[in-house]
């Protein structure tokens, strides 16, 4: 089985959330499990300045909306890299300063393109795993050039980024103009492109199976419902997972003393070492971290309402994040408001990520919608309980106290203040009044299996599945 895996980020080259992430660990597991599965991605800029070692692949031509359009293709392992430095070389992946480069349909079709043409390089092909809007043009391009004997899987790692262009921008993507229809491409008179992936691929897939369900509704459905529901035939979730290489307590160069289920005594010199790094002052008081996108779907609005509260209950809190500019600057106000107390840095920054994980006792996720989450498993991994909405891949992925056997987190019942409120109150009691409790939770947070290896199983099946159906069609 061959796959050609497309996605806009993996890490360690380029990262801006979730995405990254997924595209380094599933393709590895895949490959750990006898599939040939290889990356392609923009080069952008900063992937150029790392000095990673880079081997000249090909050249690649092709007709596109701007008349030919070339690219070199460059690899790195089992990465390939498309480079065109008018899309990107520049700072940022999909926007700077907080807006969007206008640019973007033309950026992500021409990589698109350049992934379709690659196909041809790269000899037989089974399947094409394309993810996000980026990408989400090479079924519908495949579709265009009746080209049938390579089968699609689309990934929706978040339905809220869908790619919504003005229909002027309908020529760059030289396709004929009937696929610009409402049961196709167009979304109310816009280019939709995550329609495209969406319709045009042979099966789709969300990133937990909660969230497979939940799109298919009005609420959590961002105007897809109906499209997500009618083909709901062809939808199915399969839960992220963590590269546990990466993030094992037992191995963390970046933290500040390692430490294991067996050996938990480093997790409490990680704790001095978190509120050093945030002049937090010492004591018994719980902390509670935070990590991800300063957005509302975090529901970063809800922690910053209750702030006061949480420190008024003793509790300390830090905060690592970026995102829009109003929570940016709440965030920095309110750190300098309570010294001692309340730790923010504003920005992206793995290692102290790291070492936030590492050094917190309880992990704030309060999302209003979450695909899947990445750092409620990571906590769990960290020994850092995590305190989570009943939404999406959180409410897959933690069994929360008074839920099941074995619970791990606690949960937060609704996206709301009180209820947010209501669960950090209860964490607080836990870890000062109920110690045994406490370490219960972490023992089993730490014990829960929360690598790739199950879903990279089931995305094999998938694959297997995707390659059948369409060899019977044909
Ligand atoms: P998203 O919706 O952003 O994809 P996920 O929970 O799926 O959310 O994944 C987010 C990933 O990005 C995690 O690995 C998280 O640690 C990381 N991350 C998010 N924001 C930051 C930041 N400011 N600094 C470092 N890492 C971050």
């Amino acid at each position: 089985m061959k796959v050609l895996f497309c996605s806009s980020e993996a890490a360690p080259y380029a990262k801006t959330g979730g995405l990254a992430d997924v595209s380094s660990a599933l393709p590895q597991e895949l490959r750990k499990q006898g599939i040939d599965c290889e990356v392609v991605m923009p080069l952008y800029r900063s992937i150029r300045e790392s000095g990673i070692p880079l081997t000249h692949v090909t050249d690649i031509s092709f007709l596109s909306g701007q008349g030919i359009s070339s690219c070199r293709v460059f690899s790195c392992a089992h990465t390939y890299f498309i480079e065109n430095d008018t899309y990107f070389s520049r700072s940022g992946l999909y926007s700077y300063g907080g807006k969007d480069f206008p640019d973007n349909l033309e950026r992500f079709s021409f990589y698109s393109r350049a992934c379709v043409e690659l196909l041809a390089v790269m000899g037989e092909v089974d399947i094409v795993h394309c993810n996000d809007w980026q990408s989400a043009l090479i079924p519908t391009y495949l579709h265009a050039f009746g080209i049938e004997g390579v089968s699609t899987l689309f990934t929706i790692h978040n339905l809220a980024y869908q790619g919504m262009f003005d229909p002027s921008q309908w020529p760059l993507l030289l396709l004929p103009r009937e696929y610009l229809r409402p049961d196709r491409m167009e979304y109310f008179g816009s280019i939709n492109v995550m329609k495209a992936g969406i319709v045009f691929a042979d099966m789709v897939n969300t990133v937990s199976p909660s969230y497979a369900q939940e799109i298919q509704t009005p609420e959590f459905g961002s105007g897809l419902d109906g499209l997500l529901k009618a083909v709901s035939y062809k939808l199915t979730g399969i839960a992220n997972g963590i590269d546990s290489t990466v993030w094992d307590p037992a191995t963390d160069t970046l933290i500040a003393r390692p430490y294991s289920l067996e050996d938990p005594a480093g997790k409490a010199v990680c704790r001095q070492d978190l509120r050093k790094h945030f002049s937090l002052s010492p004591g018994d008081h719980p902390v509670f971290g935070m990590i991800g996108r300063l957005v509302e779907q975090k529901g970063i609005d809800l922690v910053i309402g209750i702030i006061p509260e949480l420190l008024a209950a003793g509790a300390q809190l830090v905060i690592l994040g970026n995102g829009q500019t109003v929570y940016e600057h709440e965030l920095q106000a309110m750190s300098a408001a309570y010294p001692g107390r309340l730790g923010v840095h504003i920005g992206f920054d793995e290692g102290l990520a790291h070492i936030i994980e590492a050094g917190s006792d309880f992990f704030l996720m309060p999302s209003k919608f979450e695909p899947c989450g990445l750092n409620q498993m990571i906590s769990m991994r960290y020994g850092t309980i995590p305190i989570v909405t009943p939404v999406g891949g959180l409410k897959d992925t933690v069994v929360a106290l008074g839920e099941g056997d074995d619970p791990c987190g606690l949960r937060v019942n609704a996206p709301s203040r009180d209820a947010l409120l209501a669960a950090i109150r209860r964490a607080c009691a836990i870890f000062t009044r109920e110690k045994e409790l406490f370490e219960t939770l972490q023992r089993n947070a730490m014990e829960k299996n929360v690598d790739w290896k199950i879903s990279a199983q089931e995305y094999a099946r998938l694959y297997t599945k995707i390659k059948h159906f369409k060899e019977r069609r044909r």
